[in-house]
């Protein structure tokens, strides 16, 4: 029997690809995505625990979900709850006690045990205390994940690596996700090129230290990042590759180098780095300098020399000084970014740096924050405005909020809106920019050379100069 599946993702993209896997786990038992919370036969929660009030958060919303866990009770029904993701690892049992309405509680790395969690809950009676699996397993919940069932789309996200050994000391994810795990190369071959078979023309590969690759190579030597794009670019009809999110530590010369040379790798690059200041991003443990950060800057566009970069920034963590924002600023100054995140420093429990006694006030935060994200936008509308006047290769990904427009992205990850009729979607088609704005553009699909998708080049050098 047809059950509805509802599953509302909080936080990156890490999350979004779990939340299709989550899908995928729960497709033999049943389970089908709706997009309405209202008639679901089971909501999950896939939580995101980077800042602060998330678990608060969350706990709201299944306040809110309880109403409805109750109304289908009292219908004759059932409505399962699950809380998923690194809020769920963090709370564990915790959750259980604050929202006992609540039946499943699972960590990002125990959620291809899904099927048996479910059967066991639905084999107890409604209201009977709900399960929690927060464990570390030894096995690859990879090798356990089945197929994917459906397609991702035109723009694919794919997970290759997971966890984080770097011990930044602001940040949960080394807690949250565990270590550093690299699936192997032949089974992300495989999966890239089911999703290329199923309608992928763009692939995003994920991690939450993606460059810090190091699978096993089918020749039984362990490949870094730039050699599993090399060989990812050669599968037949994907047109694009990505990549996020980075660690300046782990940008080594391969990876540089498949900068420079496959075009279908798209020159954008998300490589955070947090703060301009050597005395902060050594309290970070970063473990780089700024002058190494802008080294490597200087060296991706030595190899490519259109690429656009993004990066994160956190103000106002513990001890910053008047002098160490200057110095963020004066950094981004120098870069020149075409768009990027920041956020006010947020201590998490259990993280070195919230420990710590030197805190900034919030006041300080909210102005450093005001005066980078005013730099940060004049920087990324000036990138936007750079564009018009030029035709870009643009993937339609999705219909737009108005009627016969649909959405899509250059290679430089801009938003750009276009008319076009809905048989585009998913082709890439060369649009001349005509409008910018702060977080999007708009252009005109040049009619006459609209490509199909089994003629989807590489983007060619002359795209490079935009
Ligand atoms: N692995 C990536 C890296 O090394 O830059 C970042 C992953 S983290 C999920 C995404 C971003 O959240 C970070 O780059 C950082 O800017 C921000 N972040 C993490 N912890 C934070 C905290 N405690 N307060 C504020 N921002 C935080
Ligand atoms: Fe967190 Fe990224 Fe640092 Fe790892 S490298 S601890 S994910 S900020």
């Amino acid at each position: 029997m047809t059950k509805k599946l509802f599953i509302k993702t909080y936080g990156c993209q890490m999350n979004v690809y779990d939340s299709v896997r989550m899908a995928d786990v729960l497709a033999p038992l049943g389970y089908r995505p709706t997009e309405q919370a209202d008639d679901a036969d089971m909501i999950i929660l896939n939580t995101c625990h980077i800042r602060e009030k998330a678990a608060e958060k969350v706990y709201s919303e299944l306040g809110r979900l309880r109403q409805l866990q109750e109304k289908r009770t009292q219908e004759g029904g059932r409505l399962l709850l699950g809380v998923a993701g690194c809020v769920a690892q963090a709370e564990g049992e915790e959750m259980l006690r604050r929202a006992p309405q609540v039946d499943l509680v699972f960590g990002p790395q125990t959620y291809h045990r899904l099927p048996e969690m479910v059967t066991r809950v639905l084999g107890r009676v409604s209201g009977a205390s709900g399960l929690v699996d927060t464990d570390f397993p030894a096995e690859s919940k990879f090798d356990a994940l089945p197929e994917e069932a459906a397609s991702q789309g035109a723009a694919a996200f794919l997970t290759i690596q997971e966890g984080c050994d770097k011990f930044c000391t602001f940040c949960v994810v080394p807690y949250t996700r565990g270590a550093e795990f690299s699936r192997p190369v032949s089974s992300l071959l495989d999966e890239a090129k089911k999703m290329v078979a199923t309608g992928a023309a763009e692939i995003t590969l994920l991690g939450q230290n993606v460059n810090a690759f190091h699978g096993e190579g089918p020749d039984g030597k362990t490949w870094g990042l730039g050699r599993l794009l090399r060989a990812l670019a050669e599968i037949d009809g994907l047109a694009r590759l990505r990549y996020t999110t980075s660690h300046p530590r782990d940008m080594d010369d391969e990876l540089i180098e498949a900068h420079r040379d496959l075009g279908v790798l798209m020159p954008f690059l998300h490589l955070p780095v947090q703060s301009g200041s050597d005395r902060i991003l050594d309290a970070m443990n970063r473990r780089h300098t700024a002058e190494d950060y802008l080294r490597i800057i200087d060296r991706l566009r030595g190899a490519r020399p259109d690429i656009a970069l993004s990066s994160d920034f956190i103000v106002g963590f513990p001890g910053e000084r008047d002098q160490d924002f200057a110095d963020t600023l004066k950094l981004v100054t120098e870069v020149g970014y075409a768009q990027a995140y920041s956020f006010k420093y947020s201590p998490r429990p259990g993280t070195p740096a919230a420990a710590v006694e030197d805190q900034v006030d919030e006041t300080v935060k909210a102005e450093r924050l005001a005066m980078l994200q005013q730099l940060l936008n004049a920087q990324q509308l000036a990138f936007n405005q750079g564009s018009v006047g030029r035709v870009v290769p643009l993937l339609l990904e999705r219909k737009g909020k108005f009627p016969g427009q649909l959405v899509g992205r250059s290679p430089h990850m801009q938003s750009v809106h276009v008319q076009a009729p809905d048989r585009l979607l998913g082709k890439i088609v060369q649009v001349e920019i005509e409008g910018a704005h702060a977080n999007s553009l708009s252009g005109r699909v040049q009619t006459d050379i609209f490509t199909s998708d089994h003629d989807m080049a590489a983007p060619s050098r002359e795209i490079r100069t935009a």
